[in-house]
């Protein structure tokens, strides 16, 4: 038998030139994918390709599944939306190497990094990232919503600019109102917030609010929310066009 592989891989934000050609190669030795099914979707199919859909909530599950082809010869890739590395699979395959077969930790497993949604939409709008900041899940599913509230504070409080990961679904309706709200008693109110729905996909959307009047109903789970800090900065542009929001590299007085 041939020693298997498993290599986590990060797709992207969506559109397919964001992906890595790093990412293509591996895909195009893998044997057996493993994944969410609209991420397995954005990858086409081949022959000798063989596809395992699974549900989104049942990481570790997936995780073990993957490991066991793995071991058992296959060339498998994990994918995920983004950076595979944040919010994603890479931790659920770790975590099921800590607590799985001991055999599990003489396998190849590699980690291939990806576009994370921050980094698509910060470049969409301009430089907001450009000095400190931090991303938070919104969601409560792994973690319970009181951590959620002091993260957020301590993290205003901090002056850091904030990429609010899945910021509501269907499952989870009132989440990001909350925290804005929370925000918004930390922060000033002409801070601003930018929903950035479905970036590079052809559903596009960005819409720019200050925090003062920042509407949770523009997001979805689609949405990357980013909060700006105090020092973040727009700049309106002529005729209509999108303005500019951008964290400047040095902060007053240093
Ligand atoms: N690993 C992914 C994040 C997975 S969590 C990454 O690195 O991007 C899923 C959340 O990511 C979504 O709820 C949304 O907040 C964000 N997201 C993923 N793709 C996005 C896109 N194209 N545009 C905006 N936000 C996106």
């Amino acid at each position: 038998m041939t020693a298997g592989t498993l290599t986590v891989m990060g797709l992207g934000p969506g559109a397919s030139t964001m992906r890595t050609p790093e990412v293509e190669a591996a895909l195009a030795t893998a044997t057996d994918l493993v994944g969410y099914g609209p991420y397995l979707d954005r990858v086409a199919p081949r022959a000798g390709l063989y596809r395992h859909a699974s549900d989104n909530r049942v990481e570790l599950d997936r995780a073990r599944h993957a490991l066991r082809l793995a071991a058992a010869g296959a060339h498998v890739a994990v994918v995920s939306g983004g950076d595979a590395g944040v919010f994603a699979m890479a931790s659920a395959v770790f975590e099921a190497v800590e607590h799985g077969d001991p055999s599990w930790r003489a396998l190849d497993i590699r980690v291939l990094p990806g576009i994370s949604a921050m980094f698509a939409v910060a470049a969409r709008i301009g430089a907001p990232l450009g000095h400190d900041f931090c991303a938070i899940s919104l969601s409560d599913n792994l973690k319970p919503w009181g951590v959620i509230q002091q993260r957020l504070a301590a993290a205003a409080q901090a002056g850091f600019v904030i990429a609010l990961y899945n910021p509501l679904s269907r499952a989870r309706p009132w989440q990001l109102g909350a925290a804005l709200d929370l925000l918004r008693q930390h922060l000033p109110g002409s801070v601003p917030v930018v929903f950035a729905t479905a970036v590079t996909r052809p559903e596009e959307r960005i819409v720019l609010q200050p925090l003062a009047q920042a509407d949770a109903a523009l997001a979805d789970m689609r949405t990357l929310v980013m909060v700006g800090s105090a020092a973040t900065r727009v700049l309106e542009r002529p005729g209509g066009l999108p303005a500019w929001v951008y964290s400047p590299r040095g902060m007053a007085g240093s």
